[in-house]
């Protein structure tokens, strides 16, 4: 339920209504407003209605929320979220591009990347440390090492860092180098490592699950907002089809779809989103098109090199035509980039 407070509502009046709640065995989150207060409720299993609030003073109007997921929908919070990383602020009015290596191989790659793509205009850097591979075989990431590379980068570029943490015992450890908290596909209904990461306050990235519907994926970012933690970006990186000309069908309704029903800024992947490097730059165009709040790329200045996911890495070169690519088509609809 949502309880909409009088304008002239004292807080006082929202302090009662949050005790009435509370009494109820519900949680109350206050979202002040520019004309008025509005308090959101959760943990109502069905049985309490709106009359239990309706007549409380201060109280302009008590709107049930039709949707499972509460606090990440618009009807909870009717204007767009802006969440800061490391200072750069995503969903405001400009395109945030975060670029780097898919994963974090050695300080010269590294840093030699985050310093071509800051020059070309990338503001965050992307680049795991802990990777998960659909191979135990496969190049599991430098762990620690690669934190502290990044650290590194981080410290010679001023890009801050957004790194995948893979499960609730290595929370703490990336918590200390990372800007922002990156959940991966695989991972977005890890409803533990959700929680967890909700209660350390930093800034996730959460990635659509590779057959995640938007209610899915929604509810996913409600179990971070549910720990009081506000600031969540979403990804969409793409859906497993039956396509076999992508790796992955970048699914780019889903953009104004989220933009519909829920506050949170909305980022794309069109490297995982595609698997290739010839469609990335095409979908960027697109996904600012649709309205993405940013964009997150994978950059490797050897790409043939890569330890992981090289057919889909641009080259530094290749990444600076993106930037091109993608400037007028933010003007146009509305945005910088
Ligand atoms: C990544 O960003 O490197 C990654 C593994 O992404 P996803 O979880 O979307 O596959
Ligand atoms: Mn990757």
């Amino acid at each position: 339920m949502l309880i909409v407070m009088d304008r002239s509502a004292t807080g006082e009046d929202v302090g009662r209504v949050v005790r009435a709640a509370e009494r109820l065995g519900l949680k109350a989150h206050p979202i002040p407003g520019a004309q008025r207060t509005a308090i959101g409720l959760t943990g109502n299993k069905g049985a309490i209605g709106p009359a239990a609030f309706e007549n409380l003073p201060g109280v302009f109007e008590v709107i049930r929320v039709s949707h499972p997921y509460k606090l990440v929908s618009r009807e909870f919070h009717p204007e767009d979220t802006i969440v800061s990383v490391g200072g750069v602020e995503i969903g405001g009015g400009r395109i945030v591009v975060m670029a780097g290596p898919c994963a974090v191989e050695t300080p010269e790659q590294t840093i030699a990347v985050a310093r071509e793509v800051k020059r070309l205009g990338a503001e965050v850097l992307r680049g795991g440390a802990f990777k998960p591979r659909t191979s135990p075989y496969s190049f599991q990431g430098l762990g620690e090492e690669g934190l502290a590379i990044l650290a590194a980068a981080r410290k010679e570029t001023g890009l801050p860092v957004v790194t995948e943490v893979l499960d609730t015992g290595s929370i703490d450890l990336v918590a200390r180098y990372a800007d922002g908290l990156q959940i991966g596909a695989r991972n977005m209904q890890n409803f533990e490592l959700l929680k967890r990461v909700g209660r350390t306050g930093k800034p996730v990235l959460l990635k659509r699950g590779m057959s995640a519907t938007l209610e899915e994926f929604l509810l996913a970012a409600e179990y971070v907002l549910a720990e009081g933690n506000p600031n969540v970006v979403l990804c969409e990186r793409g859906v497993r089809t039956f396509a076999e000309h992508t790796r992955n069908t970048l699914d780019l309704s889903v953009v104004p779809a989220v933009e519909r029903l829920s506050h949170l800024p909305i980022v794309v992947d069109p490297s995982h989103g595609t698997g290739r490097r010839d469609q990335v730059i095409p979908m960027s165009c697109a996904a600012v098109a649709a309205g993405a709040d940013g964009l997150i790329v994978e950059v490797h200045g050897k790409p043939e090199e890569a330890l992981s996911d090289g057919p889909q890495a641009l080259t530094p070169a290749l990444f600076g035509e993106l930037m091109g690519r993608i400037r007028p088509i933010a003007a146009a609809v509305g945005r910088s980039a």
